[in-house]
């Protein structure tokens, strides 16, 4: 019957393919959204990951529906590119808040159900981007680098309860977000990655769907780059 499974902004994009896939490999998935309802055959709960009370209210309604999330996906994320120069408070704290604090509000509401089931999964999406940095995204690269502070932290606190917390680096993934790149930035890209093309959502869905497996039980903390060897060496 599979595990429950929750994954953030599961909608569109590479949350929804790793909704797809988690659900194809028979385990029951629910994906918050914003308003845009939820994809045909999957259950949708309505979340702003920056609201505390609303993920609350959607991890109720996510139990009640499939029971305890025991696979958690935080994927939800926005970019808001500038240089730091003109980068706001604003800017970098909106930032900060969605991706990184928004990924501690749903591990921590996770974290109860886990622990009383002595058993779970953490993935957190993380980015090339934390890892290798990148120009005007002073404030994107800090809250996915923070991400793996907050998973390996996860893993010492919680790592004897059958729990594991790994972070999945992505690279240049063909989704809504890097479609609002110029095609300038896109060539620039491309010429850096030795896979010499883009990556397919499916293929970070892969990589979760092995996170989350019971044959990933003694892979914990770790960083799993998908991203055709742009970030080799981290
Ligand atoms: P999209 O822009 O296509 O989708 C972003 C998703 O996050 C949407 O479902 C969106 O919901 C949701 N979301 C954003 N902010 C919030 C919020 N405050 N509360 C709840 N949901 C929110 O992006 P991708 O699919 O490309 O990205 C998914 C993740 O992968 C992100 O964390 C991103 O940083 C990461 N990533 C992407 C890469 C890429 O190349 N595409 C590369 C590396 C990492 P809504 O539909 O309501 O806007």
């Amino acid at each position: 019957m599979g595990r429950s499974v929750l994954v953030t902004g599961g909608n569109r994009g590479i949350g929804l393919a790793i909704a797809r896939e988690l659900a194809d490999a028979g385990h029951r998935v629910a994906v918050t959204h914003r308003g845009s309802g939820a994809p045909e055959g999957l259950f949708g709960v309505q979340a702003d990951v920056t609201d505390t009370e609303q993920v609350d209210t959607a991890f109720k309604q996510v139990e009640e529906h499939q029971g305890p999330v025991e696979v958690l996906v935080s994927n939800a994320g926005v970019t808001d590119d500038t240089l730091l120069m003109r980068m706001s408070e604003e800017q970098f704290t909106r930032v900060l808040d969605a991706n990184l604090t928004g990924a501690y509000r749903v591990a921590k509401r996770a974290s109860r159900g886990m622990l009383r089931a002595k058993w779970g999964r953490f993935v957190f999406i993380s980015s090339v981007i934390g890892l290798i940095g990148g120009a005007g995204q002073v404030n994107y690269a800090a809250s996915k680098a923070g991400l793996v502070g907050l998973a390996r932290s996860l893993t010492r606190e919680l790592g004897s309860r059958n729990i594991t917390a790994n972070v999945v680096a992505p690279g240049f993934i063909v989704t809504d977000m890097t479609n609002e790149l110029t095609d300038e930035q896109r060539a620039t890209a491309l010429e850096r990655i030795p896979a010499a093309r883009y990556g397919e959502p499916a293929e970070v869905a892969h990589a979760v769907r092995f996170l989350a497996s019971d044959e990933a039980a003694y892979v914990n903390g770790a960083v799993l780059p998908v991203d055709g060897g742009l970030g080799m060496g981290h």
